[in-house]
């Protein structure tokens, strides 16, 4: 019906794929709607689900799904941008929903700035190309600037209202209505202090994000502070470390959203020299699907795509300017 429709729709179940991986007794929950509405909204979904299959529009049989459909699925789900289209341009359009993103390097390359830029990016409005959705930090070092946050947005809103008079679309029709205000109402903040403090937000992300559908992105600055500050059993820090990058994973795939990951670096002693790598160690690599490192060549800062399965390695310079991440 209309009404459960509407709920649907404000509930963040906005396609029928949305709502392949929950349960009856959640979209009741979500919905505030009685069991039995919601199995019939389930019945409802397979329903249509069966009936594109047959058109030949979808191709799931028996639970397995086609890897074309994943490929118009993975087309379908858009980007973050950086802000700097030279990134964008080796990221494949930009920063990836459905995976976890490590970005990592030296203190002052801009780690926190892309952070903040991503934050804000995200919102950008879906008639400007944009996910529309709204953002979680999670800040572990005290870094989250929420001056700069609003400069940062208030020259996102600049450029929309340029792109806007340069396509010179009708006025009314899409008008840039959006106040910098809304962007920092939209970053939902949550300060921790210590390792257990970051284990329990990432635990309490998934009744958070459940509530709020339309974050888009988790952004964590670092991941890294407090793993480093306050640990000396090793082999706990990485079953630690290991079971929250696999929680974040399967956040980012059921909620579709970008899991960032901002980490620091160390030194590492390898074939007579010391060279940077990030922190963490070697195990903790596997634990992030994209890496992507920051660093400085002569005064410019360079972006390296380090580990990704859907692009090649690349470099992109970058720059940090008043209005935020630039190419
Ligand atoms: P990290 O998180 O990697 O330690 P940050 O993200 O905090 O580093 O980046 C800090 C750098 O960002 C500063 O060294 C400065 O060069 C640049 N920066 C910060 N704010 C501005 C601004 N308003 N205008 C230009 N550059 C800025």
């Amino acid at each position: 019906s209309a009404s459960l429709r509407a709920k649907l729709i404000s509930g963040g179940y906005t396609s029928i794929s949305s709502l392949f991986s929950v349960s009856h007794s959640d979209i009741a929950r979500d919905l505030k709607i009685s069991e039995n509405e919601a199995l019939e909204i389930l019945r409802v979904a397979s329903q249509r689900r069966g009936s594109e299959r047959s058109n030949g529009t979808s191709s799931i049989v028996n639970g397995a799904q086609s890897a074309w459909e994943m490929l118009n699925e993975e087309k379908s789900l858009g980007r973050i941008t950086t802000s700097c289209s030279e990134l964008d341009d080796i990221l494949g359009g930009g920063i990836s929903c459905r995976e976890v993103t490590e970005i990592g390097g030296v203190p002052g390359i801009g780690k926190t700035q892309l952070g903040i830029q991503l934050a804000v990016n995200v919102q950008i409005p879906m008639d400007y190309g944009g996910l529309q959705g709204k953002a979680v930090y999670i800040d572990t070092e005290g870094s989250f600037m929420v001056e700069r946050a609003l400069q940062i947005a208030e020259a996102c809103l600049e450029d929309m209202r340029e792109y806007h008079g340069f396509l010179k679309r009708d006025l009314q029709a899409c008008q840039v209505n959006m106040q910098p205000k809304d962007f920092l109402e939209n970053i939902f903040y949550f300060r921790v202090c210590s390792y257990t403090e970051q284990i329990a937000v990432v635990n309490y992300l998934e009744k958070f994000i459940s509530e709020h559908k339309d974050v888009k992105v988790v952004i964590i600055d670092s991941i890294t502070f407090h793993f480093r500050q306050d640990f000396d059993d090793m082999a706990l820090r990485t079953r630690l470390l290991g079971g929250m990058a696999l929680k974040l994973m399967k956040l980012a795939k059921k909620y579709t959203l970008a899991v960032i990951l901002l980490n620091q670096v160390t030194t590492k002693y390898t074939d007579g020299q010391y060279q940077l790598t990030l922190a963490l160690g070697d195990s903790w690599s596997h634990a992030c699907t994209n890496r992507v490192i920051l660093y400085w060549n002569g005064n410019e800062r360079y972006a390296y795509i380090d580990k990704s399965p859907s692009v090649r390695s690349a470099a992109a310079a970058y720059s940090i300017t008043g209005r935020g991440i630039r190419s």
